[in-house]
């Protein structure tokens, strides 16, 4: 493929299996090959001690300054709760039509709801999560088809409700705006 890459940035560990499926989910959706890396960033300075969260704004603000200008795209990857000042969490955040996008796990762990562990759901709402995410980087807004992965999700029934994919709108107005990138 003779495309510039979209990146996935670990904060944190992530298995490689789980980032080799995101990575193949994204180049289906978006027709892009996936670069994978790892950052070491200090999260300490994103973090709000009287909301005992992470700063969902200044994570994305700092990811979109030092993204690479050849990628076409990078997205963050996180463990921590994140917040933006409007909600209680989120589950990721993407500057709409930019180059970047964060998502994170923790909200996603059936644990966080009282529920048993369950590390394929799990691995299911965060692809969800990622692509929904790189979408809107791709100008996608929320979609109304109910499988639709850019439908909006506000809790997490939500996610699990949708689908992993692209709607057929969705996905005609990625690819005829992809002759630009
Ligand atoms: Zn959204
Ligand atoms: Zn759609």
């Amino acid at each position: 493929m003779n495309k510039r890459s979209i990146l996935l940035i670990s904060h944190g560990h992530f298995d490689n299996n789980s980032l080799e499926i995101i990575a193949d989910d994204i180049t289906h959706e978006f027709l892009h090959p996936v670069e994978l890396g790892e950052s070491h960033l200090d999260l300490n300075e994103y973090y709000d001690p009287t909301r005992r969260q992470y700063d969902g704004n200044k994570l994305l603000k700092f990811l979109d300054s030092v993204s690479k200008p050849n990628s076409l795209k990078t997205i963050g990857l996180f463990g921590v709760d994140l917040f933006i000042p409007i909600l209680t969490y989120i589950f990721g955040q993407a500057i709409f039509n930019g180059r970047t996008g964060i998502a994170s796990i923790y909200r996603l762990k059936n644990e966080q709801y009282g529920l048993i562990k369950d590390d394929d759901l799990l691995l299911d709402r965060f692809r969800k999560v990622v692509i929904h995410e790189l979408g809107h980087t791709f100008g996608l807004v929320h979609c109304y088809v109910p499988s639709c992965v850019m439908r909006s999700s506000t809790y997490i029934e939500d996610i699990d409700q949708k689908k992993i994919f692209l709607c057929n709108k969705c996905r005609t107005q990625v690819e005829s705006s992809s002759h630009i990138y």
